[in-house]
């Protein structure tokens, strides 16, 4: 799979949601609404929410494992020693 920085998934109109470790990205018109998201991870996730992403540091093996499974690609992340976002 091709690799991406943070600038390139901005620019394809992904919104940032900021932790200390990992950064997460979110496309809601790539977004399939399967909830995923939100099934699997509703502290993180949380459409009741504002902002609706929390990527707090003691979820961060959490939200890997469900972004790795959103169906669509609407989401993403990025650990912050890391250069290129996942997956
Ligand atoms: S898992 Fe992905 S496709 Fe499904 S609701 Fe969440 S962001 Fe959208």
């Amino acid at each position: 799979m091709e690799k991406k920085t943070e600038e390139v998934l901005l620019n394809e109109g992904y919104r940032k949601y900021s932790g200390n470790e990992i950064d997460v990205y979110f496309n809601k018109d790539i977004c399939q609404h399967a909830g995923k998201c939100v099934k699997g991870d509703p502290e993180t996730f949380n459409l009741e929410r504002k902002p609706w992403i929390l990527p707090k540091d003691e979820r961060v093996e959490k939200i890997r494992e469900v972004i790795d499974i959103c169906p669509s690609g609407a989401l993403k992340y990025k650990l912050k020693e890391e250069e290129f976002v996942r997956p």
